[in-house]
């Protein structure tokens, strides 16, 4: 009998086969396609934080290829205040009546890593006394990955302290005084630095006993007892490096305790 060349067997196991290789080849391109649209989308990404970078946007998370690409030098600086970055201050922590020069004032550029581990722009301005001490501090904080959550000007909060600390924002001048008196603020002269407000809050008790916390919304972390993110306790490295610079910490004053203040 003569033999058939492709029986019903073959016929299925010869379909089964192409199938089985298309599929594959299908998936093989599939997956090509895939690494390469991610590649294009982090290299885009890489991109747009460059640009974050070279213009110094503040808040932003930038990636470590970016970082590289730019140098990571150069994003810790003090430089003279330019006409855009006064601009953004004037009538806000710069108000009509400051008694420090502008030239007195440096802006600060650094980088900072959030809770999350993300790398952040920050950007601050303090007295050029003390510009070279906090971008020694920030390089360090940063290369230790000790988490600050967010490093603009209190001018993106109207200059409002309280709204400012309500946002865990760090920051240091402000032209103003000292919260219930006449005196200048030691942030008025920008001598002084609060970092992670909200977790850090100023607590002073009244002569009634009850407590006035700021900002107001700090008040779950007036207990320092407790464990929670972004909390500054004596001994720790931001309180080492503050304080070998010179600085003295809030929290160990007596009157009131200002977990978040350092001033000079
Ligand atoms: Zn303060």
């Amino acid at each position: 009998m003569k033999k058939v060349l492709w029986g019903k067997r073959e016929l299925h196991l010869g379909v089964t086969v192409a199938l089985f290789v298309f599929v594959l080849f299908t998936f093989l391109l599939s997956c090509n396609g895939t690494t390469a649209t991610a590649q294009n989308q982090q290299k885009k990404k890489g991109d747009t934080t460059l640009q974050w970078l070279q213009q110094w946007k503040a808040g932003q998370e930038v990636s470590a290829d970016a970082v590289r690409q730019f140098g990571v030098a150069r994003c810790f600086a003090a430089d003279t205040l330019t006409d855009a970055v006064f601009s953004r201050i004037w009538r806000k922590s710069y108000r009509e009546g400051c008694t420090i020069a502008r030239a007195d004032l440096r802006y600060l550029r650094v980088l900072h890593v959030d809770g999350e581990g993300k790398t952040r722009t920050g950007e601050m301005i303090c007295n050029r006394m003390i510009a070279s001490d906090l971008v020694d501090i920030f390089r360090k904080l940063y290369e230790a990955h000790y988490p600050i959550q967010r490093m603009v000007l209190i001018d993106e909060y109207n200059a409002d302290d309280e709204t400012s600390m309500r946002a865990n924002n760090s920051s240091c001048f402000n032209f103003r005084k000292v919260e219930g008196s006449k005196k200048l603020s030691k942030h008025a002269r920008g001598m002084a630095v609060d970092i992670n407000t909200l977790y850090n809050p100023c607590v002073k008790r009244m002569a009634d006993g009850t407590l006035f916390v700021q900002p107001a919304t700090g008040k779950p972390y007036i207990n320092r007892n407790k464990q929670f993110p972004y909390k500054i306790s004596k001994g720790d490295l931001l309180w080492r490096l503050f304080t070998s610079h010179g600085f003295k910490w809030g929290g160990s004053w007596q009157s009131l305790k200002d977990y978040q203040h350092f001033e000079k």
